[in-house]
């Protein structure tokens, strides 16, 4: 495929995964974060598979920041094809503890960035007569999770909303749909549980017995991003290791 695909939180992780596989596919990715330095190894590291990428910085959190990146890239790049909604952040605590400021700000990153986002892409896509946003959701959307009240919400948010603008969009010509992963290995889940006897746990509940790597969430936006997954819209996909189904 060819094009241009916009990845937030490509800095590391799953959207640094994310963007390694969009580029192999043929696409020029756009990589967005907070962490220039971090944004630059994803960049060389597309570059050094031959691929192409350029960096963005910036916070989710700020509208203005996301709307004028998304004016950036189309100028830059002559299109905007994928946009991929990754970023988030979570926060481990009981929910008579976390403040509503903070609630306020996990929704703010998680579901409300992808919807700002989403809604200055759209016009460009439109023109186009295509385009594909993708939402990384979680298993976490449909469990009810302990701990996490914020976090779970705003999954489940996203997967609405990603229902919404499918049914919105479709007239478009632009695909919605969201991948919602398990466990994968990352700094996310690193900070979550960093080889304690609760990782262990964990790792023993979920049927594979191991948590996903980047690289599995990666190759399996990466497909959906393309024409190959062109009759899929509104779904948010589960790449698990059999967490949700298989208990
Ligand atoms: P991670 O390792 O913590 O990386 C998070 C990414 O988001 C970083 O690139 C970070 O970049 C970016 N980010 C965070 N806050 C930002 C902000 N305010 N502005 C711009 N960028 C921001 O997380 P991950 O595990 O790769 O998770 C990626 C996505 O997958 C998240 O939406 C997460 O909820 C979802 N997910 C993860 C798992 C898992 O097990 N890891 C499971 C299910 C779903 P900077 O710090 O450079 O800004």
């Amino acid at each position: 495929m060819s094009g241009t695909a916009l990845v937030t939180g490509a800095s590391r992780g799953i959207g640094r995964a994310i963007a390694q596989a969009l580029a192999e596919e043929g696409f020029t990715v756009a990589c967005f974060a907070r962490d220039r330095a971090k944004l630059e190894e994803t960049q060389a590291l597309i570059e050094a598979a031959r691929g192409k990428a350029s960096v963005h910085t910036g916070d989710v959190g700020s509208d203005s920041d996301l709307e004028a990146l998304v004016e950036e890239v189309n100028a830059t790049h002559g299109s905007l094809d994928v946009l991929v909604n990754n970023a988030g952040i979570t926060e481990g605590e009981p929910a008579s503890k976390i403040s509503p400021e903070r609630f306020r700000e996990i929704l703010n990153i998680n579901l409300v960035a992808p919807y700002v986002l989403s809604r200055a892409a759209h016009p460009i896509m439109k023109a186009q007569g295509s385009g594909v946003i993708i939402n990384i959701s979680s298993v976490y959307a449909s469990q009810g999770v302990a701990n996490n009240s914020p976090y779970c919400t705003s999954k489940a948010g996203l997967e609405g909303m990603t229902r919404a603008l499918a049914r919105e969009w479709v007239k478009d010509g632009v695909r919605v749909l969201g991948v919602a992963p398990g466990f994968v290995r990352t700094d996310m889940v690193a900070n979550a549980f960093g080889g304690t006897e609760v990782e262990k746990l964990v790792v023993s509940r979920i049927p594979m017995k191991r948590f996903g790597e980047a690289e599995e969430i990666g190759r399996f936006v990466a497909f959906l991003a393309t024409n190959k997954a062109g009759f899929v819209t509104g779904e948010t996909l589960v790449i698990d290791g059999g967490q949700r189904s298989l208990l």
